[in-house]
């Protein structure tokens, strides 16, 4: 007989309803329909295909590449009395020989497995032979080439699945997903929209701070000082940035742990076990670190640097708060961290469609540390999260306490001046040429005739560079992406000249203290 979904979560699980979405997603699997899942982290996901494993006949296979986490996951799944084993390259060639002919007999419920395994032929025809109940695709959106962390190998395993003919439903899940990732994962595995639960992104127990022109060492020492007892995560864009901050919190006497791809698997591996066991509170690491890192209590994430896009971000700060309990995330920005993510593009190995993309998101990015609006509310927006946002009352654009100053004059001097400037010009050029500089390029290109040139000379070139940004992340002004974004005037900023809209800016001092640089 047929077991019961909710007295499974009751009996197994020992919990007495469902969180969001859960239900909807159960109910769909196991009436055979092909569905993805996109949950918050700490959603409740594992169970979305866990109970359905148990209730349907025969074998679920999860698929994921996290073979860190595998092992756990098998571990709590035995604990509660369930049969489930995993094979990933942990192994040696024997004990996966052993282990796939116990699970061709039938002896587990679960099997975690490896995206890499599907590239073995006989893997595969291991694969004809089992009775499947479900194949699940845990961190779906690196199957997707619009994700932020697209793994082509586990891409091509859907086709080679679908061709053995004995997967009775698919289901997909994921934390971060953008519309396109969505869409993508649809079309690759035949999910119908009405089968997509997307419980939204919200994460209430999570604030966000942006910290922008404060020496970011420093900021970095007085936070630990408040937060001596609590467990975080500081991110860094580079190793050599990690390694620069691990000494100096060491020097100081934290007690700290670092990650990055630069050191030795062993050495990873120890690091990290001591930071999730509670043996070393802070963790120093590079984006190399975290992903299906399962630690609850992590009470903040700082980022040394702005990383390259929202997803990878809101993944990142996304580890901090797993057990529901109030929890920090910090962006440490400047201006440089731009520079740098765009060096990164540019170096990496992807073709002039995929590096425009990227663009694009680092625009979006940028876009963050510069919005005014509920940073929340932002980063819920970008995903197109389609629940209702109100502004969160606690990040640190909500907490701003100055008051908002008419800046409508000047930013019809900036827009005027970008479009007299004929949309061919950057941030940069603009807001040297508003300032009235003398700058030999400028002179160059003639902009120094411009009927614009020195309108905003009472204010400092910075000073304009901001409400330049500030105009782009209220999309009042839009850029050409690439390498070097052009401004170009949008609808919205038509409305601004026109003078039937107004714009409303935050003042906030900026002062200009020397960088401590880590690169
Ligand atoms: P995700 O994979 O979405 O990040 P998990 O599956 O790891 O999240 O679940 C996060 C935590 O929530 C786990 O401790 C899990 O046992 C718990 N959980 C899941 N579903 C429920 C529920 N219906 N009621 C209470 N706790 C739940």
């Amino acid at each position: 007989m047929i077991q019961d979904k909710e007295k499974v979560l009751k009996s197994y699980f020992g919990y007495d309803a469902f969180r969001p979405g859960q239900n909807e997603v159960i109910s769909r699997v196991l009436s055979a329909t092909n569905t993805l899942a996109v949950m918050p982290t700490g959603g409740g996901k594992s169970i979305c295909y866990q109970i359905p494993g148990l209730i349907l006949d025969g074998t679920a296979i999860i698929i994921s590449p996290l073979i860190s986490l595998m092992k756990d996951q098998v571990d709590s799944l035995v604990a509660l009395g369930i049969s489930a084993t995993f094979i990933n390259s942990s192994l040696t060639n024997s004990e996966q020989d052993s282990r796939m002919e116990e699970i061709v007999k039938g002896q587990y419920k679960f099997v975690y497995v490896a995206p890499e395994r599907f590239e073995s032929q006989t893997f595969i025809n291991t694969m004809k032979q089992l009775n499947i109940s479900l194949v699940a695709f845990d961190e779906a959106h690196c199957i997707s080439q619009w994700g932020h962390d697209f793994r082509p190998s586990y891409r091509s395993i859907v086709p080679n699945l679908k061709k053995l003919g004995n997967i009775p439903v698919f289901m997909a899940l994921t934390a971060t997903a953008t519309e396109e990732v969505i869409a993508d994962i649809q079309t690759l595995l035949q999910i119908e929209a009405q089968h997509v639960i997307n419980t939204g992104f919200a994460r209430e127990n999570l604030t966000f701070h942006i910290i922008k022109g404060r020496d970011r060492f420093s900021f970095i020492r007085s936070y630990l000082e408040d937060h001596l007892d609590d467990s975080g995560i500081i991110y860094t864009a580079t190793r050599k940035q990690a390694d620069a901050i691990y000494e100096q919190l060491l020097k100081r006497g934290v007690n700290v742990a670092k990650y990055h791809a630069g050191m030795s698997e062993n050495e990873r591996k120890e690091e990290q076990a001591a930071f999730i066991h509670d043996e070393k509170q802070v963790m120093i690491a590079t984006n190399a670190f975290g992903m299906g890192i399962d630690k609850s209590n992590v009470r903040y994430v700082i980022h040394y640097a702005m990383p390259m896009n929202i997803e990878s971000y809101y993944q990142e700060a996304g580890r901090a708060g797993r057990d529901g309990e109030n929890s920090d995330c910090i962006l440490l920005f400047s201006p440089q961290d731009i520079q740098l993510q765009k060096f990164l593009i540019e170096r990496s190995l992807m073709d002039e469609n995929a590096k425009q993309n990227e663009y694009r998101k680092l625009q979006a990015m940028v876009n963050y540390c510069h919005t005014q609006s509920c940073l929340h509310t932002y980063i819920l927006d970008y995903f197109n999260d389609s629940s209702e946002h109100i502004n969160c009352g606690r990040c640190s654009n909500c907490v701003s306490k100055t008051e908002k100053t008419d800046i409508t004059e000047e930013a019809q001097m900036i827009l005027s001046c970008v479009k007299r400037m004929g949309e061919r010009f950057g941030v940069s050029m603009t807001a040297k040429v508003l300032k009235g500089s003398s700058d030999k390029k400028l002179k160059e290109f003639q902009l120094h005739n411009l009927t614009t040139y020195g309108l905003l000379s009472t204010y400092t070139e910075k000073e304009i560079t901001e409400k330049i940004h500030f105009l782009i992340a209220e999309q009042l002004l839009a850029t050409e992406e690439g390498k070097y974004p052009t401004l170009k005037l949008n609808k919205n900023s038509i409305d601004v000249l026109k003078g039937s809209r107004t714009v409303e800016m935050y003042m906030v001092s900026i002062p200009t203290t020397e960088e401590d640089d880590y690169y």
